[in-house]
């Protein structure tokens, strides 16, 4: 089986939330409003094992084990275009755009055997998927990997910072488990999100203020932006709770880990 596909930049998929590696979250911090979205995934799930590797597991009751993404992810209602989306629909930072972008249609956060609905554009994007248009799927194995090896090989290189960060928050935040668990029994859709900042606590990053500082503007911008419209009250609680926490960040005397 083949499949063909071509981004012809219309910039149609470039709305919503947008999970980062690591590396790229920290580059782009002054620009995307980031949190930590959790998508757990039950043992029935196809991407159960490969996230088991790219995420951790967690015990939940009656000795049930599932399977949790946990992503840096650009945090953003799915009605707001990129902060990046030019007027022309060209993205403003081509050249130094994320992975995730690069690596666009394809989807690192699943198996590599289970792609294939991911090169049927949605509803008005714009993609080429004519003869005109170069294979790019070929027997289940994606034709030019780098992008998506570059991606998937990051995600398992933060995996373990992932790994102690869902242990931190399971340990000082309970809950946490309970609001995973309703999220797997949803199926898709059933995400949890936290701070960026609890990430920044439990994992000891360094450099903590000068980042605090840059995501402190990006996340007052974006509480402008969502305040006074209830379709987004969500949104906005969290940005403007989460700008409170990276101002107390950008203040604070970093220490050594
Ligand atoms: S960074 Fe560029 S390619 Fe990526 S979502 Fe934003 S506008 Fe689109
Ligand atoms: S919708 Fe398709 S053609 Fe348009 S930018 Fe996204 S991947 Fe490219």
């Amino acid at each position: 089986m083949e499949r063909r596909f071509h981004c012809t930049a219309c910039g149609k998929c470039c709305s919503g939330s947008l999970p980062l590696t690591l590396a790229d979250a920290w580059t782009h911090a002054g620009r995307f409003p980031l949190a930590m979205v959790w998508t757990p995934l039950r043992r029935e799930n196809k991407a159960f094992h490969l996230a088991s590797r790219i995420g951790a597991t967690v015990k939940l009751g009656g000795r049930k084990e599932i399977a949790v993404l946990i992503a840096t992810t650009a945090y953003m209602p799915d009605s707001f275009s990129c902060p990046e989306l030019g007027s022309d629909g060209r993205c403003a930072i081509h050249a130094a755009k994320p992975l995730r972008c690069r690596t666009m249609p394809f989807y690192p956060y699943r198996e590599e055997a289970d792609q294939a609905d991911l090169l049927s554009p949605r509803r008005g994007w714009e993609c080429d998927t004519s003869a005109a248009a170069p294979v790019v799927y070929r027997d289940n194995k994606i034709v030019a990997r780098g992008d998506f090896e570059r991606e998937r090989g990051a995600l398992l290189q933060e995996a373990p910072l992932m790994r102690a960060y869902a242990e931190y928050m399971l340990k000082y935040m309970p809950l946490l488990a309970d609001t995973l668990a309703a999220g797997a029994n949803k199926g898709a859709g059933g995400t949890a999100v936290t701070s960026l900042s609890s990430f920044l606590t439990a994992t000891r990053q360094r450099d903590v203020s000068a980042l605090a500082s840059r995501q402190l503007a990006v996340l007052n911008e974006f509480a402008a932006r969502t305040a006074g419209r209830a379709e987004l009250a969500e949104y906005h609680k969290h940005y403007a709770g989460w700008a409170k926490e990276m101002d107390y960040l950008s203040k604070r005397e970093q220490k050594p880990a």
